[in-house]
């Protein structure tokens, strides 16, 4: 076990057990060079703490990648609680949770994950005051798949300009993977731009409902999608959908969608860009709901954090500009781009100041 830690670059990990509440969690903070670490809560049924040690590593580097490539001034972690939620999940687990979060003095700031709502975080934030993603009625700010779609409408647009010149949607098929809160919400912007949309879910109920609200989008089969004729696809489910196979059968140009970790592992990348496909990574296209939760930490103001995913523009296209121009892809551009921003903006950090709160970061300035 200890293997894993000691081949990563995490600056602290941290086992959570609360015997009596039956809560097991692992909270991992990748890097603090640019202010506190903020990552959502994954409550999960993991097979191993072996498996939820994997996880909680891996997730909460990309956390750091994704809030250094959006601008904000975050660090990046991450944390797993072990358990199937519907089972275990509970106030006295979730409050005893909030109790590890709040022990970490703010170097660790929790938000939603899978397995876990907004509701379960006003749990959470009576224990924690390092808590973000809460119900409106709480002073959250809400369902973030709307800034979250946002951010990948303004990456497809991106996209559309590097390759085509124009960053005119219309006329363009993408076909949309998952038409949950984010693949419903990015299909009412294709569709405003005269996109021609095609949509597959495996759930039918989710699939119908979308297509009653937009008799004009195209219903197919979750697999089929992907070998339909497509100039854009766009991921909008689970992780890891891009992998050998799936991305042999790909006939768009372009992979840009809203799912988290959508490459089965890294090598992928190389492999859409030997088949020539534009893939934007995931942790670019989609931080318009880290950009949210970001937000509400200062008092939620939607039109500060809308103007920030609008950016998401301008740093898509920056990637691609940069791949193109250095031959490399766009997924190792913004990597890149991450790692320089980590190293440059944290070194300020070693800069001494006299106001001790100013020599590290006492409130994320998002
Ligand atoms: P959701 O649960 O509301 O929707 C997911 C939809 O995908 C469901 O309708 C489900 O039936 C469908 N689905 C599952 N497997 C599928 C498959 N194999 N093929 C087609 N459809 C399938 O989730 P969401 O909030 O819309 O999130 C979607 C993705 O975006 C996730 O990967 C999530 O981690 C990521 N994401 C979400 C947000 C956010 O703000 N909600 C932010 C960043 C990233």
């Amino acid at each position: 076990m200890s293997l894993v830690v000691e081949s990563t670059d995490h600056e602290q990990v941290v086992f959570c057990r609360d015997r009596a509440s039956g809560l097991q969690a692992i909270i991992a903070i990748y890097s603090t060079a640019l202010g506190p670490a903020l990552g959502g809560t994954r409550f999960y049924p993991y097979e191993s703490e072996h498996e939820a040690l994997t996880d909680v590593l891996r997730l909460s580097r990309a956390m750091a990648y994704k809030a250094a490539c959006a601008g904000l001034d975050l660090g990046g972690g991450k944390a797993v609680i072990i358990g199937d939620p519907s089972e275990v999940k509970g106030e006295a687990l979730l409050r005893a949770y909030g109790r590890f979060v709040e022990s970490l003095h703010g170097r660790y700031y929790t938000a939603c994950d899978v397995g876990t709502y907004p509701e379960d975080m006003d749990i959470i934030a009576r224990e924690s005051r390092y808590v973000t993603g809460r119900t409106r009625a709480h002073g959250g700010a809400g369902d973030s798949s709307v800034l979250t779609a946002l951010g990948v409408y303004h990456a497809m647009r991106a996209a559309a300009q590097h390759t085509r010149g124009t960053a005119s949607l219309r006329g363009m098929r993408v076909g949309v993977a998952g038409a949950g809160k984010v693949g419903r919400k990015l299909v009412k912007h294709l569709l405003s731009e005269q996109a021609s949309v095609v949509v597959a879910d495996i759930s039918k109920a989710a699939a119908e409902h979308l297509r009653n609200r937009h008799p004009e989008v195209e219903l197919e089969d979750p697999e089929k999608l992907l070998s339909r004729d497509l100039d854009i696809y766009a991921p909008c489910a689970l992780g890891g959908v891009l992998n050998e196979q799936t991305v042999s059968a790909l006939r768009a140009q372009i992979v840009c969608g809203g799912a988290n970790n959508q490459l089965a592992h890294d090598s992928i990348d190389q492999v859409l860009n030997d088949r020539g496909i534009l893939y934007l990574p995931d942790y670019t296209v989609n931080a318009g709901g880290l950009i949210q939760v970001a937000d509400e930490i200062r008092g939620f103001n939607h039109e500060r954090a809308r103007a920030r995913v609008n950016k998401i523009f301008d740093t898509s296209l920056k990637i691609m500009t940069t791949a193109t121009d250095t031959g490399t892809t766009p997924a190792h551009a913004a990597g890149l781009l991450a790692e320089q921003r980590i190293a440059e903006v944290g070194r300020l950090r070693s800069v001494w100041l006299s106001n001790p709160a100013s020599n590290g970061h006492a409130h994320a300035q998002v």
